[in-house]
């Protein structure tokens, strides 16, 4: 009973203020697909508006604010062989609408009526807007990031407010051409959790996602010390009914690991191309994103091995099965959500599972990873109605469990299979809670 009022006030949480979009970018120009959006140049120009250096409302008193604008460009300038150019302006309005800006590319907290307008339709689920101008070929001209003058920010976990520097890396992800991602643990996913939710701090996404570095370094190159990259994989799925497989979420892991190295989604063709990988073996599944007629589970694709310079390719005629579970949510510490767990090395933590035939009499959970473990005999079923239905289970993490991201297998008896792709994000700050707090609750 008391695990039944925990996930009720959950959902709460996440209809009113518990999650945010982070913001979606915004094309200042014409619509075009993403992909191909892209700074001319690794040099790129970035100018901090005067609003950075006062003390706005809507941001903790005493935050280093200029510190955390920082340090979240760096994380990306690690990433890739990119690097910024700095300056200081006067300037507090992102550009306009239009085919073009002010040519000056932007990073301001100014609670002006030009830069709240963007917000003006949803102030409660955004947390910031990127607005990116880019010309005929897809080259980015300008990129201008503005924080919604609504929501309140803080850089030191206060419960209720965004984490300023996650926020900002997701931004500056737009800025770089990044489009959101569909891996939980990515910062480039589309929302992410206020400090607060389940317990913890937000600062999950301030860490690069693996398959975000993967899908900076194919844009833009590897740092000149990443001496390792970059090899690519080409792929094409077909159907069990041999018509093409467009729209299948794909993603790669290390074969050894288990932890993800990349993400994309099936072009019409049913092909993909991923780039900017380390040389390695990894491991291909796919999950289809929307119910299909000829049901379709989520399964293994294959093993490649990349190296350097070099593009290996696999084609799958993937296998049909039985459409009889769907998990669509994970949870900690009573709270479920759409978003991704947060979890250390050498712990063991109860999460949650919510979704469609879900029981812990027939469903079996698993990890690729070696170094994430399921404890024996720890599954239960939480009562939920007809509808939905939710389990949990103790999830062991050897203390070898690499910072990255990771995904949990749900299995039926029949032969279906759903999987929390990158559900799982084993970070370095500290996630406090273990399992004695849980059970001495
Ligand atoms: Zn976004």
């Amino acid at each position: 009973m008391v695990y039944l009022v925990r996930i009720v006030l959950v959902f709460a949480l996440i209809a009113s203020q518990g999650f945010a979009a982070l913001g979606d970018a915004i094309a200042g120009g014409p619509e075009r697909s993403e992909p191909s959006f892209k700074w001319r140049t690794r040099s790129i120009p970035i100018a901090f508006s005067a609003s950075l250096l006062r003390q706005s409302p809507n941001i903790k008193y005493g935050s280093d604010v200029i510190g955390v604008v920082l340090r979240s460009l760096r994380t990306w300038e690690a990433a890739a062989g990119i690097e910024f150019k700095e300056t200081y302006t006067d300037k507090q309005n992102v550009s306009p609408q239009g085919i073009a800006g002010d040519g000056v590319s932007l990073i301001t907290f100014a609670p002006t009526a030009e830069n709240a307008i963007l917000f003006a339709k949803n102030p409660e689920d955004v947390a910031a807007t990127t607005r990116v101008f880019f010309d005929g070929r897809g080259r980015i001209t300008e990129a201008d990031i503005v924080l919604n003058p609504y929501q309140q920010f803080s850089t030191d976990g206060t419960f209720g407010t965004f984490d300023l520097q996650s926020t900002l890396t997701h931004e500056i992800g737009h800025l770089l051409g990044l489009a959101h991602s569909p891996m939980r643990g990515s910062s480039m996913h589309e929302s992410f959790a206020k400090n607060g939710v389940f317990g913890l701090q937000g600062f999950s996404l301030r860490t690069l996602a693996e398959s975000d570095r993967t899908t900076i370094r194919a844009k833009y190159g590897p740092a000149e010390s990443d001496l390792d990259c970059c090899g690519s994989i080409s792929a094409k799925l077909v159907r069990p009914d041999g018509r093409s497989a467009s729209g299948a979420d794909v993603w790669i892991e290390d074969a050894e690991t288990g932890r993800i190295h990349a993400q994309a989604t099936t072009n019409a063709d049913g092909s993909l191309q991923v780039g900017g990988l380390d040389s390695g073996s990894y491991t291909l599944f796919s999950q289809r994103k929307s119910r299909a007629r000829n049901s379709i589970p989520a399964q293994e694709i294959g093993n490649v091995t990349v190296e350097a310079g070099e593009t290996a390719a696999l084609t799958k005629r993937l296998i049909s099965g039985p459409d009889d579970i769907d998990v669509k949510y994970i949870g900690f510490n009573g709270q479920i959500s759409g978003s991704v767990i947060p979890v250390n090395a050498g712990k063991t933590y109860t999460i949650y599972l919510g979704g469609k035939n879900l029981s812990a009499k027939t469903s079996s959970i698993s990890f690729s990873s070696p170094h994430l473990t399921v404890v024996p005999n720890s599954l239960t079923t939480h009562d939920f109605g007809d509808d939905f239905s939710v389990i949990s289970f103790e999830m062991s993490s050897d203390s070898k469990t690499s910072v990255g991201e990771y995904s949990v297998f749900v299995d039926s008896p029949r032969g279906g299979r759903s999987v929390v792709v990158g559900g799982i994000a084993v970070r370095t700050f500290i996630n406090p809670y273990s399992n004695f707090v849980l059970e001495a609750n």
